[in-house]
């Protein structure tokens, strides 16, 4: 491991970022500009997020299922607000077995096209609907700004697409998604606070009707757009012809869900929780929760690992997470520090005077804090820290994210002055007019991250930019 000191964080956020994700192991770049190589640590917290949605995505009456990578140009095209949307990020494949192909094939840079075309084939009468269904995969939009885990080439993620009967099913569905499956992951999972909302015309997906959206506040004050889910309307069922027989025998068309969220949560935990010295990983995501740090003597080292090992037993039989570093070539404060940045949330330090006082000392990744639990209740001990740091480092996050938003600046310069040194989100109010949003835009590089769930009672108010009378609340920051 490097032992030179981290890029400061509050000095150089990027610098930062990129050297804690490379030191720590998550992922580095790879031979094709944009797409990274995501190293065994950095996929173990990949997969753990993975669980936890798809118990979530399975719990709320979805299935997994697989489409290819391929979408050939003439599927793609039938509809023109993915073809509009999504020109200058597709790649395609214009050559195969070692001659020209026929038909080109775009690489999926989201799968709504291939899946429709197809359920034009599932999708007769309503008793063939819902269809609730999820996959796994990965998908390539061409980054020319790509930065590890945030914009890559191309990127993991899992893509919802589903077909109701009627707008409201399909409406109740987006949030459900948005709820159920992903704030309750972000929020009680990665213990990232995010504000449910739902994005301005500018801001939706190609062809959606709504765009709903998670924005979660990064600790150099811009915004990480966590997850979205899509309201789709009819769009797709007409351009694809996907109809049915109603319930009063009636020809329709079904409505349709998007949803996704991918490994930038990676990139988003990082900058949620990282501090000076590295990650600080929740332990319910954390691939190793607690590492036991063997201090030894000539005279102890058989007695201390023998203990070491014990404890490590007997945590792992009560299901944490555990791993002994027992490398002789490093010593303890190396081993520290390089667990401290790995995020880690639990540091055990077992020495030969601890075992004759039957205790062990226990720090914590998130706040320092040092304490001594006797060995016969260690694994309680460890338990309840381990849900103290989780409760936390989501407390600690909310707080911060609360701290940096500013709700109803006194006038238009207020809120620029706020967006624009990234100093977090700031709420006001606004008219709904594009001319606004693009005015904000160009004077800040702010974006409107969302229009939140939860509106402010008041309806009346001045839009925070033109004056003219507000119809809604909308949060502005610079985003990633
Ligand atoms: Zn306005």
């Amino acid at each position: 491991m490097n032992t030179q000191a981290l890029p400061s964080q509050s000095g150089d956020f990027p610098a930062w970022y990129g050297e804690v994700v490379r030191r720590a192991g998550l992922a580095e770049s790879s031979a094709v500009r944009g797409a990274m190589v995501i190293k065994p640590y950095g996929y173990a917290i990949w997969e753990a997020i993975q669980r936890e949605l798809d118990d979530r995505i399975k719990a709320t009456g979805h299935e997994n299922y697989y489409f290819p990578l391929f979408v050939p140009e003439s599927v793609l095209a039938q509809e023109a607000n993915l073809v509009e949307g999504f020109a200058p990020e597709v790649a395609v494949v214009t050559e195969a077995g070692g001659k020209e192909l026929e038909e080109r094939l775009a690489v999926r840079p989201t799968s709504e096209a291939l899946i429709w075309s197809t359920y034009a084939r599932w999708v007769q009468s309503y008793r063939d609907l819902p269809l609730l269904y999820n996959q796994w995969a990965n998908c390539v939009r061409w980054e020319l700004r790509p930065r590890l885990f945030l914009r890559t080439s191309e990127f993991l993620w899992q893509e919802g697409h589903t077909a109701h009967e009627t707008a409201d099913e399909a409406v109740a569905e987006a949030l459900t998604i948005l709820h159920d499956v992903y704030a309750d992951t972000i929020e009680s999972v990665l213990a990232i606070p995010v504000l449910r909302g739902r994005k301005s015309e500018s801001e939706r997906f190609p062809g959606a009707v709504d765009t709903y959206t998670l924005e979660a506040l990064m600790r150099d004050g811009k915004a990480l757009q966590a997850a979205t889910s899509h309201f789709l309307g009819q769009g797709f069922a007409r351009a694809f012809d996907v109809r049915f027989t109603g319930r009063d025998g009636s020809e329709q068309y079904p409505h349709a869900t998007s949803w996704g969220a991918t490994t930038r949560l990676v990139g988003g935990l990082v900058m949620a929780h990282g501090d000076e010295r590295g990650l600080r990983l929740p332990p319910r995501v954390a691939p190793v929760q607690v590492v036991i740090v063997p201090i030894v003597r000539e005279d102890d080292r058989a007695a201390v690992l023998d203990a070491a090992g014990r404890a490590a037993d007997e945590l792992r039989s009560a299901g944490v997470r555990v791993q002994v570093d027992d490398r002789e070539e490093h010593r303890p404060g190396f081993k520290f520090n390089e667990w401290e940045l790995k995020g880690v949330p639990l540091r055990v330090e077992l020495g030969g005077r601890d075992l004759a006082a039957g205790t062990v000392t226990v720090a914590r990744r998130d706040d320092g804090e040092k304490t001594q639990l006797p060995l016969s209740r260690m694994t309680a001990g460890i338990d309840e820290l381990l849900t103290d740091i989780q409760v936390s480092l989501f407390a600690s996050a909310r707080d911060e994210r609360d701290g940096r938003t500013l709700r109803a600046p006194a006038d238009y310069g207020e809120l620029i002055d706020h967006v624009r040194d990234a100093g977090g989100f700031v709420e006001a109010r606004w008219c709904g007019r594009s001319e606004c949003e693009a005015r904000v835009k160009e004077d800040s590089s702010a974006t409107i991250r969302c229009l939140p769930l939860d509106q402010p009672a008041r309806s009346d108010g001045a839009c925070i930019s033109c004056g003219r009378s507000a119809t809604t609340t909308a949060v502005w920051a610079q985003a990633y």
